[in-house]
Order: structure tokens, then sequence, then C-alpha cells
């Protein structure tokens, strides 16, 4: 091992040649490997950084690969003909091959270093813009974590860790670089990215990058709603989405994200939530489909409990199910299309109640039938009655399924309504309700 590079971390500074780590080219895309090659055939210095390095030193699959570069946004599009530049706040070139899509970003410069271009500071230390210009090491000073700041070089297959991350890949410590308040106070979504960071690796935060969590969490609600709810979907959707949820409660930043989650209601959940979160991550290491809206649904229903008086009329239910898709969207922005698919689920639910043959068979086609079920089934983890009604709507879906014997004649449905708050409606009102899939909304045609 040798020393390189003192200027900004000093004696920090260790590189790990060819022979002492092992990483090889064969666990590098192959389109992350042709950016770096296009970028050192032009005359750039081009380095793998971030998660694809810390991961492939654990000797685990990246999600993606980042790339650094000394090249210039423009410089970067002239090489690479499926380049396309993205973003204000960093300015990110894309580039594509196949299917995959590497990002590739120019060195960021540190306050006063070498710099050139321009950034943003707000009076309270976040930075809204950043695309000053800097060298290497200036990058790795401006990465969040020590961990997050090893670069592995195309030039010479060498990896540089400017930042001591691989004493805490080794002691499994998410640390962030230099001072904790600072690097909040620039970014507070580095306190949802550690939380993160720490679930998926399964290390722990260092103790003074904890501690200054729990004086600047409300920080994050400075942050654009879009890009909290892009983090959000990193949380949960990420295949590590039940560890997640524990750090994100251990360090009370669920109630950031969530304030109208209440621990009572989240108490009187906490199996339906886990179960939910463990079949999420479940289906993502099996790498099935998993949706954003379903995941909503389950988040905000301790929340829709809370809201929903007792034995509610239609109108009522409606009314609080349209306070909670405003509640869920209050901090993090929840897209349209989502908070439909939750709206859907939720107005199906009561209708797997009291069921009738006649009732099953036009449910069973339902577009949203199968979430609703999915929903019914993880509600039945720990409640016996809702169990049994899952199990019903199980049996009605094989082929050969009699509806008659399993849920009765008109007139003799099997089934009661459950007393459980949110699935509850009035009994009158539960047989008048609609199951026909929503009408498309007609656009106004310009007349002949
Ligand atoms: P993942 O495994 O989820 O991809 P990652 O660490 O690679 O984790 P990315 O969002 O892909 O996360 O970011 C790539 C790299 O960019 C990070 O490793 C880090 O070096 C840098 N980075 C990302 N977000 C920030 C931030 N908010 N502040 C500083 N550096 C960041
Ligand atoms: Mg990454």
């Amino acid at each position: 091992m040798i020393e390189a590079h003192p200027a900004v971390f000093g004696a920090a500074t260790r590189v790990l040649t060819r022979a002492e780590h092992g990483i090889s080219r064969q666990s590098i895309s192959s389109a992350a490997l042709r950016v770096l090659y296009g970028l050192k055939e032009s005359g750039y210095a081009a380095y793998l950084v971030g998660g694809g390095v810390r991961d492939l030193l654990l000797g685990q699959r990246p999600k993606d690969f980042d790339i650094a570069t000394n090249a210039t946004p423009d410089q970067i599009n002239k090489v690479f003909r499926n380049c396309r530049l993205i973003g204000r706040r960093f300015v990110i070139a894309h580039v594509r091959f196949g299917g995959e899509i590497i990002e590739v970003t120019t060195f960021r410069g540190s306050d006063g270093g070498s710099a050139s271009g321009d950034r943003f500071v707000e009076t309270d230390g976040r930075i809204l813009r950043d695309n000053v210009f800097g060298n290497v090491e200036e990058d790795a000073e401006r990465r969040d974590f020590t961990v997050n700041a090893m670069y592995y070089n195309i030039e010479d297959f060498s990896v540089t860790d400017y930042a001591g991350g691989l004493a805490d890949l080794s002691k499994k410590v998410i640390r962030l670089i230099g001072d904790p308040e600072k690097r909040y106070r620039e970014d507070p979504v580095r306190m949802l990215r550690a939380a993160r960071l720490a679930a998926k690796l399964g290390f722990s935060i260092d103790a003074a990058s904890e501690l200054k969590i729990a004086e600047l969490k409300e920080l994050l609600h400075e942050i654009p709603p879009a890009r909290l709810f892009d983090e959000v979907l990193k949380l949960f959707m990420g295949g590590h989405g039940e560890k997640s949820w524990h750090e994100l409660a251990r360090l009370d930043l669920l109630s950031v994200l969530f304030p109208d989650l209440k621990p009572a209601n989240l108490r009187a959940n906490r199996v339906f939530l886990e179960q939910a979160l463990q079949s999420t991550d479940a289906r993502i290491q099996a790498e099935k489909p998993v949706s954003a809206g379903f995941f909503f649904a389950v988040l905000g229903w301790p929340m829709l409990q809370a809201r929903m008086p007792d034995k509610p009329t239609q109108d009522q239910r409606s009314d609080a199910i349209d306070t909670v898709l405003g509640q869920l969207s209050r901090i993090i922005a929840l897209p349209r299309r989502y908070a439909m698919q939750v709206r859907e689920i939720w107005e199906m639910l009561p209708r797997l109640f009291d069921a009738s043959a006649t009732r099953a068979r036009r449910i069973l086609p339902n577009p949203r039938f199968r979430a609703a079920y999915d929903f019914l089934h993880l509600l039945g983890a720990d409640n016996p009655t809702l169990k049994t009604l899952a199990e019903r709507w199980t049996k009605a879906q094989l082929p050969e399924a009699n509806l008659d014997e399993i849920f009765g004649k008109p007139g003799e449905a099997k089934q009661a309504t459950p007393d459980v708050p949110g699935l509850q409606i009035q009994p009158s009102e539960a047989v008048a309700i609609e199951v026909a899939p929503r009408k498309k909304r007609r656009r106004n045609r310009k007349p002949r």
C-alpha cells in the first residue's frame, strides 16, 4: 500500500494497488466499463466511485455504477453519442448503453479550491446548486460518507480511499465525511441516506453522525417534497424496507416524514406493517414486481384508522380517505397516480365483506381486486376473522371455485362486516357500493 494525495485528507488517503483489492473488471457492468474506457481513451481521468466501489469491496452486487471524471458535462457529451445532460442542482451526464444508464459526474470542487463553475448556498448552509468543478480529492471531500468516497481508477485499476472508508467498511460504520452538523445542513437528505445505507449494509451509524440527526432532523422539512418522495421510495422499495423502517423509527425520522402516523395506531398495526414490509422485501429479493401504490396504502392504513369514525357512511369514509391522502403527501409529494391506487385499494376493501356469490363474480375481475386481496391477507396476519375471510377469497380465485358454495346466494351472505376501524361501513351502504371500474374521464372534444 502506498500513500498519496495528501492535499485534502492528508495521511488518511490510502491507495490499494490492483493486487491488493478484490475488484475484478468482470464484476463491473459492461456499460460502466465502456464509459470508463471511453473517457480514458479521450484523454480524461475516469473513476468508478460511490456505492459501486463500496459494494464491490463488500463482495456485493452494486445497484448501479457511478462514474466521476475531470471531463466537464459538455466534454462528456462530446465523447458519447448516447448521452444526456440532466439536473440543475447537480448537472449529471446520463450515458446509455443497451438498457443500462450510467451516471457520470464531473469532479465537484471545494469552497475556495481550484474551482470553476457555480454554487449557490442558502443562508442556512443548504447547498441548492453545486456545479463548481474541482479535482478528484475535492470531489472525494464533497461525498457524503467515508465508505462512499473510494475511487477505482481505470488507468491502473487501483482503488484510492480518501476518507478512511476501508477502515469503516471493516468496522461496519456509516460515518459522514467532515463535520456532521455542517454536512447535514448542506444537505439534510444525508440523514435519510445514513439510515438507508445502515439498513441496507447492516452497518451502524457513527456516534457523532447519529447524534446530530436528533438535533437537525426537522431540516428535512425544507427539502422539496418530490425529492423526499424519491428517497422514501429508495428506503422502502430497495429490498431493505423492513430494516429501513426500524432504522428510521430508531432515529425518530419516521415521525418527521409522516407526522400523522401516531404511535398508538402504529402499535395496533405492528404485525400488519411488519408483514407488509417483509413481503415487499421478499418480492424484491425474488425479482417480482412491487407496487408503490400498495406500499403507501399500507403505510397510510394506521392514519386512516385514526381518522375513521365508528360505522361511517360512504361519504364519511371517502372524506377520511381524502384527508389521509392529504396527510400522506404533506411532506413527501405522493404523485397522483399513486394516490389513486391507494384510494382504489382502500375503497375496494369493504366490498370484500358481506359479499354474495353474485357480487363476488363482479369483484373478482376488477383490476384492483388483487391488491385489495393481498392487503386483506396482510391484515389477517394477526386477526383470525380477517384471515378466514382472506382464505375465502383465496378459494374463490381457484379455477374450480364454486362461488355459490363459498359466498352463498344473494340474501344469505356468509360474512359479517368485521369490527375493524377502516373496514367498517354502515351495513345498508355496503350493499349499495358499486363495483364497476372507474369511468374514464372524457376529453373535451372540439365539435366538428
Ligand atoms: P446505492 O447502493 O443506493 O446506489 P449509493 O451510495 O451508490 O447507494 P447513489 O444515490 O447511487 O447512492 O449515489 C452515488 C454516490 O454519490 C454516493 O455513493 C455518494 O458518493 C454520492 N452522493 C449521493 N448523494 C449524495 C449526497 N446527498 N451528498 C453527498 N454525496 C452524495
Ligand atoms: Mg449508487
